[in-house]
């Protein structure tokens, strides 16, 4: 028997372990610290994204496998560490994601009030660790840094009516506190120009749909209109929603202002943040950004910061420091431990990236530990586990949070989520 453990539930643990589950002679642990399953697909993909998060679906299709094995509420670092999964395990995987957000290094990123996007989207998707976030949303102004999908989805959020989340599974703070929000000026700071976005266009052309918000391009800070044939096929169509945003401003009650070449250099306020002061930039040659020297101020009561991800180091395993990463050939980090998704490649790609990757990391480790070497496996970690006195939660448990959280839905919403760990292990009697 093969054992593998694969640490993180999200879609690159469970694309590794469909293409691991198919193999002989295997048993998969797929081990994750919160007692739900899914990482990224239950709280970081938006709420009003149904349709990415239905891929849920075709994870539990690998879970309900009989060689795969969810262990939830085990914290890989705490209750159990990696050189013990490494010696019980022929293979050990993180698939840790990259939850933390990358710092925002500018004077005044610590006051109150600026918070990144980790942090403000957990707290919208009812992660435990952001649930009591609070973001202000008592100011009209908002500023969203970051020209990448995340900043769509937080303009988006921000800006919707509460009939817009009907059939989301946006948890109850967030869509009580949406509802109340003052919030009427979103403002998206690109520090590069419409060329350099990193948005899809099926998210950027959801802007153009909203109820009560409207999305505004200064024509001026668009390219010529020939210059878009170099865009590839993607991305022209993202730069042809700026186009038609710039050329048909609509009146609507709340605004979202694309500016380009705008980047934060300071969040002054009287502690809380009050205005962030933008400069000017240009590109050179290389379509790096440079300051101008002119600048200008926004004012926010919120800052949102959508700047990237990165993964949290673990001591003992090498790691990129520049790139938020694990520092692996491919994937082998060191002799029986592995990365895949985000923990490997770095935030980037969407959800489907990760299943060729997936695929690719437990192909590789096949080939790599053989017909196994007669390693404890699951054994060894249930009597590890046992022995101090952790008893983790099981698929079959998540099945009944589940259920607890359907049936709390509201009317055509899918779910209610639990956003405290102590309510989900309630919901199984613990
Ligand atoms: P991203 O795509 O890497 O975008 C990050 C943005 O932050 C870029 O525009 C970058 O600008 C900007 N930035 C970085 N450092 C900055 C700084 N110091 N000051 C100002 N701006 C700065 O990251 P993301 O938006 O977090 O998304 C992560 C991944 O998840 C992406 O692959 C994304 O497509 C995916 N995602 C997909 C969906 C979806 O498909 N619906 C939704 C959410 C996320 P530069 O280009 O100038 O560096």
């Amino acid at each position: 028997m093969r054992h593998v453990a694969i640490v993180g539930s999200g879609p690159a643990g469970y694309y590794t372990a469909e293409t691991l589950q198919k193999a002989e002679d295997i048993a998969v642990d797929v081990i994750d610290r919160l007692p739900v399953p899914y990482g990224l697909i239950r709280t970081g993909v938006a709420p009003d994204h149904q349709s990415i998060k239905a891929v849920s679906r075709r994870y539990e299709g690998v879970a309900l496998t009989d060689n795969v094995r969810f262990v939830g509420h085990v914290s890989v670092g705490t209750d159990v560490t990696i050189d013990e999964l490494v010696e019980l395990y022929d293979a050990v995987v993180l698939a840790t994601g990259a939850p933390n957000d990358r710092p925002l290094a500018i004077p005044g990123a610590d006051r109150a009030g600026v918070i990144g996007s980790a942090a403000f989207v957990g707290w919208y998707n009812g992660h435990p660790d952001f649930a009591r976030l609070d973001p202000p949303l008592d100011s009209a102004g908002v500023v969203v840094i970051g020209n990448g999908n995340v900043a769509l989805d937080v303009a988006r959020i921000l800006a919707k009516t509460p009939a817009e989340f009907a059939g989301s599974d946006i948890v109850a703070h967030a869509r009580d506190a949406l509802a109340a929000s003052a919030v009427r000026e979103i403002h998206i700071l690109g520090r590069r120009g419409p060329h350099q976005i990193a948005m899809t266009p099926k998210e950027l052309g959801e802007l153009g749909h909203l109820e009560r918000a409207s999305p505004r391009v200064d024509p001026a800070d668009l390219p010529d209109e020939g210059d878009d044939a170099m865009l590839e096929p993607g991305m022209r169509k993202s730069v042809t929603h700026l186009r038609s945003f710039a050329a048909n401003p609509v009146a609507k009650p709340v605004t979202i202002d694309f500016d380009f070449f705008a980047m934060p250099v300071a969040i002054e306020g009287d502690g809380r943040v009050q205005r962030v002061i933008v400069e000017r930039t240009t590109l050179d040659s290389e379509l790096r950004s440079h300051g101008t020297g002119e600048t200008y101020a926004i004012d926010a009561g919120l800052v949102i910061s959508c700047i990237g991800y990165q993964t949290p180091p673990i001591p003992g395993v090498p790691y990129e420091h520049g790139r938020g990463r694990f520092a692996s050939d491919e994937g082998r980090i060191l002799p029986g431990l592995y990365a895949v998704g985000w923990a490997r490649r770095g935030p980037s790609g969407t959800i489907g990236t990760n299943k060729p990757d997936g695929a690719r990391i437990a192909e590789m480790l096949l080939a790599d530990i053989g017909r196994g070497a007669g390693k404890a496996g699951r054994a060894g970690l249930d009597s590890l586990l046992a022995s101090r006195n952790i008893v983790p939660v099981t698929f079959r448990d998540w099945r009944k949070i589940e259920a607890a959280e359907v049936a709390a839905a509201l009317d055509g919403n899918p779910r209610e989520k639990f956003t405290s760990i102590e309510a989900m292990l309630a919901a199984i009697g613990r």
